[in-house]
């Protein structure tokens, strides 16, 4: 064992260094397998002390830190380089509720806490903490605020970066800096937290965080309804609006090609109408009214909705098992993509205004380039985030389609620079979109990142390599 790991292995103590290579492999590669790295260790702090203490013994050798949270970010943002010289630093010992104010609506969480975890602790004190993903029994908060994690109910709570109030971080140089506030006005200067959340591990590590609690709905209501096309999919997100004001929680769009890829994949799934339509919509409200009522004030407004010819058919769950179905309907088809061959994936984000006009004629550049081609096209309407996939034609096979990566990134990235969206909408940069940001991000953006990074990390110690290009050797 090197010295380093040894000093390491003396503040941490036996359970906190994993030097073992079966124990360190599902470690080194990404939820998606799309990134292998190597490392030195896993170390596994139990506390800020420790993770700061970690932090300084690295700095003083050089030493690179990754920092981990559940590993299920999808940009390879917490995998290291195939180097092995580098720390993966999981967060995952530090899992400690610190404190629950009910009258501040308010948690103070450490960042190691499943996202399961933080929506549980705020259940027992009757709040909810509204941050909801389908990898929440694995991925941890530390891990969310540092992607500015989005999910299903950003339209009416925000992203992680609204839901939080305060952070603790410790910083490349080991000290740590207690930001742990409460307070939804502070106008003190420069907002310090929001440099570190959205920064992937590059700038600080985020060891403990105070999140912001809401009333805890008392019903809920969910349906789906059937379109024709994304324009009447916006129509009627706008209707929604206007008729449910915040208690409209979710609005989440997926084509009927995504509907068939669930079908054909999920043997117990089964078609939400009695028709087939182009396009869905799932809608979720949730009220402080029982979940009759909720219901009811979804019927009638989707009712409207029929009558104004916004949606073909709709319906809506009433169970608790109709409502896991819908649902089920949405969240497996990343995987029922995944079970049909490798793909193309895009994460972007539009206004709602020129969504529908993207959708159109990225469509039809890709079917011109690439006749055949199948667009898996689905997301967080509601968000105006798409999740924008591309399949290979019928009977072409997928890695070998995987090689018009380059050229198929370039149709549908310009597209959406085009109509002024973002080519990473909730997902992150990390390894996989770090090159393409710089061809998109206006060079003064990139020129002022690279300032962040130098003064808060400068000696290139926190994630390199990651968001933005390594400045220096590491
Ligand atoms: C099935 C599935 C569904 C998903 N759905 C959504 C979705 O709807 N919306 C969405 O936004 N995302 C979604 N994601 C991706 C999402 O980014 C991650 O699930 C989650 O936010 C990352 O948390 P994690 O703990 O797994 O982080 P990791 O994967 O461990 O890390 C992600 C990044 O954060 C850094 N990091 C981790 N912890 C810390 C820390 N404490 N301090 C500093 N840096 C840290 C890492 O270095 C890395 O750069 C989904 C992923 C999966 C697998």
């Amino acid at each position: 064992m090197s010295a380093l790991l040894e000093r390491i292995a003396a503040v941490v103590g036996p359970h906190g260094l994993i030097t073992d290579e079966a124990t360190l492999e599902p470690f080194l590669i990404d939820w998606r397998k799309r990134y292998i790295g190597r490392a030195l260790a896993m170390v596994k702090p139990a506390s800020t002390n420790e993770v700061a203490e970690v932090v300084r013994l690295c700095a003083a050798e050089r030493t690179a830190m990754v920092p981990q949270g559940g590993n299920t970010g999808l940009a390879g943002g917490a995998t290291p380089d195939a180097s092995g010289t580098q720390i993966i630093l999981s967060l995952s010992r530090m899992n400690r509720v610190r404190g629950i104010d009910p009258l501040n609506n308010t948690l103070t969480v450490e960042a190691g806490c499943t996202l399961v975890a933080v929506q549980e602790a705020a259940r027992t004190a009757d709040r909810l903490f509204p941050l909801s993903l389908a990898a929440e029994g694995s991925c941890e908060i530390g891990g969310n605020l540092s992607t500015n994690a989005g999910g299903t109910a950003v339209l009416r709570y925000g992203t992680a970066r609204e839901l939080t109030l305060g952070l603790e971080v410790v910083l490349a140089s080991g000290e740590v800096w207690n930001g742990l506030r409460g307070l939804r006005k502070d106008n003190t200067g420069y907002d310090l937290k929001h440099l570190f959340i959205g920064a992937e591990g590059t700038l600080g590590i985020i060891t403990a965080a105070v999140l912001k609690l809401f009333p805890l709905p008392r019903g809920w209501a969910t349906g789906i309804v059937g379109l024709d096309s994304p324009e009447s999919a916006l129509a009627l997100l706008s209707h929604a609006r206007e008729r449910f004001g915040e208690r409209l929680t979710s609005v989440e769009l997926f084509s009927d090609f995504c509907l068939d890829l669930v079908l054909r994949h999920f043997a117990e799934s089964r078609a939400p109408l009695r028709a087939r339509h182009p396009f869905y919509v799932l809608i979720e409200l949730a009220d402080s009214h029982p979940s009759e009522h909720v219901r009811q004030q979804l019927e009638d407004g989707l009712a409207a909705a029929l009558e104004a010819s916004l949606v073909r058919d709709a319906v809506i769950a009433t169970s608790e098992a109709q409502t896991r179905a819908v649902w089920a309907l949405r969240e497996s088809i990343s995987d029922a993509q995944a079970r049909e061959g490798k793909n193309i994936k895009h994460d972007v984000s539009l206004p709602a205004s020129a969504l529908a006009e993207f959708i159109a004629v990225t469509g039809t550049a890709l079917e011109r380039a690439y006749p055949g081609v199948r667009v898996v096209c689905f997301g967080h309407l509601g968000d105006g985030n798409l999740h924008y996939n591309i399949s290979s034609p019928v009977g072409v096979d997928a890695d070998a389609f995987l090689a018009n990566q380059e050229t198929i990134n370039r149709i549908v990235h310009d597209r959406v620079v085009h109509f002024h969206g973002s080519i990473s909408a909730e997902h992150g940069v990390g390894q996989l979109r770090r090159d393409e940001i710089l061809r998109y991000k206006p060079p003064i953006e990139m020129e002022l990142m690279r300032k962040v990074k130098a003064a808060l990390d400068p000696l290139g110690i926190m994630n390199p390599g990651k968001l933005i290009a390594r400045m220096n050797q590491l």
